[in-house]
């Protein structure tokens, strides 16, 4: 039985996997579940540090892997230049975007239909269009109090296979881990930043929760964008 099959103690692995067994581990998980879903599984990338280790560990495991990013009107001109140089060097990652027609400032009055239009719509979409059984995400349940309820093997949605393969590293081990392995990361994280998403919703602060910069002054402060929380198949 490999990895992937696994019943974990994830809160033990947290605290007793050393960084190399960390990388490994995750490693495995997705050479694993590339053995039973070959081009069926598709990393999401959201250019975020995590998703940029995830994507780096995907491409070690075989260069043919594909993946997808989303981005919206919104995004910080950092990140679209960061975008750019990372599609331009990785073809094989398609980009989705939602441009519908949206009331002004949707982001103050109604943050989580904003994200639902602008985020979880393409999300959706890149998942029917790529054929995608399943999503390798870099989602982490050190990062913050909405992220502490998944598993590293999920399927919240019938049919559709969630793997987060570096869901028990600490910020610190992906940090090691871009440095150690010269990963090219947004440069918006060298001005202070430590979570990343669209401009008006993303700020630098000195908290201990990794993302209290997110959503700063709505009811969504410090929370999920969606594509983690809401189904992602079908019309629910
Ligand atoms: S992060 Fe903010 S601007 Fe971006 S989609 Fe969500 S609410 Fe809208």
């Amino acid at each position: 039985m490999g990895v992937l099959n696994e019943k974990a103690d994830l809160k033990e692995l947290v605290e007793k996997l050393n960084f190399k067994e960390k990388v490994e581990r995750s490693k495995a998980l997705i050479e694993e579940a590339y053995k039973v879903y070959g081009d069926g599984l598709v990393v999401a990338n959201s250019l975020g540090k995590d998703s940029v280790a995830v994507w780096d560990l995907a491409k070690r495991v075989n260069p043919k892997i594909r993946g997808f990013i989303v981005t919206t009107r919104y995004k910080p001109v950092e990140t679209l230049k960061f975008m750019k140089e990372t599609v331009n060097r990785y073809p094989e990652l398609k980009v989705y975007k939602n441009d519908s027609e949206i009331p002004e400032r949707l982001y103050e009055t109604k943050p989580d239909l904003c994200c639902d239009i602008l985020k979880v719509e393409p999300v959706k979409r890149a998942i029917e269009e790529m054929g995608v059984t399943c999503w390798v995400t870099g989602l982490r349940c050190t990062e913050g109090r909405t992220r502490t309820d998944f598993q590293e093997v999920e399927e919240r949605d019938k049919g559709l296979i969630k793997l987060n393969p570096i869901l028990i590293w600490k910020e610190r081990e992906v940090w090691q881990y871009l440095a150690l392995y010269g990963v090219p990361v947004n440069p918006l994280y060298a001005e202070g930043y430590r979570s990343l998403g669209c401009a008006p919703c993303s700020k630098i602060t000195n908290d201990d929760n990794e993302r209290a910069g997110r959503w700063i002054g709505t009811s969504k402060c410090g929370g999920e964008c969606g594509i983690h929380t809401r189904p992602l198949k079908g019309n629910k």
